[in-house]
């Protein structure tokens, strides 16, 4: 019997699956610790990062362990990585989940610690006590769906992060472990129709950086204005210690990039100018943000009226 959460669809009558966290039970497909998570902790949604929903907005971050991807600079392989992981999880439900976001004064839950495809079902129940409770919700996935999967998610969830590392199979093949980079092209595709997201991808050095502009015009084809984090990738894991991204490079490629797509990000090392929004018609600074020492940001101070432009009128695409 197939597993059908993500595209691997493995065999689970063989035994478990890619990523460990399915099993087969009556002839069933369910989770094997259904609503158990690994943590929660609280942050600010610019570090997950969202961008461009609810800024400077407290979110409750959660998640599980496992992941059906097997990316060799994983930064986070200690709860990612089947071989790697021994972690514990704890039972929480999805009302209790809300209830500590209320308390902390959150407006949203955000699965975000590992990929949300493992447990599926169970980031749709919490997610749901989130809505009951007036919270939003999002998650961060690899978009390695299937598109039942993946409409799912999107019906699910109020803001998504996809994770785009690169256009070419033989790229996810090499890095990621997986066959193919067209399933999550084809559902980036599907999800900008059901729910707001955003897109981030990792620079590792030499190679993608060829890649950005043609990435960029892959966004704009789906929606210009979704907004872009480029970031200076850390490698760990199995690549710890490489670090040879040409910042200066970069960031000539990145101004390139800006004339496809409006809000394009791009952080990670000291000193970057390029996590505050500012508005495409004058250049009026909107969202300003301090870079911080991951992928994310810091919510510094916002002025817009109406999710408009101050100076110019322009409508900017943030959900407040
Ligand atoms: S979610 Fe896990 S078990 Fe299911 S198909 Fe994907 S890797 Fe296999």
């Amino acid at each position: 019997m197939n597993c059908n959460y993500c595209e691997w669809r493995c065999d689970l009558s063989q035994g478990e699956g890619i990523c460990g966290r399915y099993i087969l039970s009556d002839c069933r497909i369910e989770e094997k610790e259904p609503m158990q998570w690994v943590s929660y902790y609280y942050y600010q949604i610019e570090e997950m990062p969202f961008f461009h929903a609810l800024p400077g907005a407290t979110v409750l971050q959660t998640g599980t362990k496992g992941c059906n991807a097997h990316c060799n600079y994983c930064v986070n392989s200690h709860i990612a990585i089947k071989e790697e992981s021994n972690q514990k999880l704890k039972a929480i439900t999805g009302q209790s989940l809300a209830q500590l976001a209320i308390n902390a004064g959150a407006h949203a839950v955000v699965f975000a610690i590992n990929e949300v495809t493992v447990f599926l079902p169970s980031a749709l129940e919490a997610a749901q006590a989130a809505h009951e409770a007036g919270l939003k919700t999002g998650c961060l996935t690899n978009g390695y769906l299937t598109e039942e999967s993946t409409s799912l998610l999107g019906n699910a969830m109020d803001f998504i992060n996809i994770s785009l590392k690169s256009l070419a199979d033989d790229f996810y093949q090499e890095n990621l472990g997986l066959p193919s980079v067209k399933p999550i092209l084809r559902n980036i595709k599907a999800l900008s129709k059901m729910a707001h997201i955003e897109i981030v991808t990792p620079i590792v050095h030499e190679i993608s950086c060829h890649e950005v502009l043609e990435i960029a015009h892959f966004i704009a084809e789906v929606d210009k204005n979704i907004p872009w984090h480029l970031f200076k990738l850390q490698p760990a894991y199995r690549r710890i210690g490489e670090n040879s991204l040409d910042i200066g490079a970069m960031i000539e490629i990145v101004e390139q990039a800006k004339q496809i797509l409006p809000y394009i990000y791009f952080g990670n090392f000291a000193g970057s100018k390029w996590v505050n929004t500012l508005c495409p018609g004058c250049r009026h600074m909107l969202i300003k943000r301090i870079c911080i020492g991951s992928c994310g940001s810091k919510f510094s101070s916002i002025d817009m009226v109406d999710n408009c432009c101050p100076l110019c009128g322009q409508q900017i695409p943030i959900i407040r």
